[in-house]
């Protein structure tokens, strides 16, 4: 028997410490958003996303 028949993952290895894509920044208060980065358009925080709603529903 040998372990030499497995196949290991001799790639690309990731470094520890990353919580995944990137994303992009809140276009109000900068803080980090659902979005990736390549999103294209206005990015915004749930919390900012739900105060415009408010805001444009309360318009008038
Ligand atoms: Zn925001």
């Amino acid at each position: 028997m040998s372990d030499e028949g497995y196949c290991t993952a001799a790639g690309v290895s990731e470094p520890p410490g990353t919580d995944g894509p990137p994303f992009a920044e809140c276009v109000l208060c900068r803080e980090p958003t659902e979005y990736p980065e390549s999103y294209r358009g206005i990015t915004m925080c749930p919390r900012c996303e739900w105060q415009e709603a408010q805001r444009s529903a309360c318009s008038g």
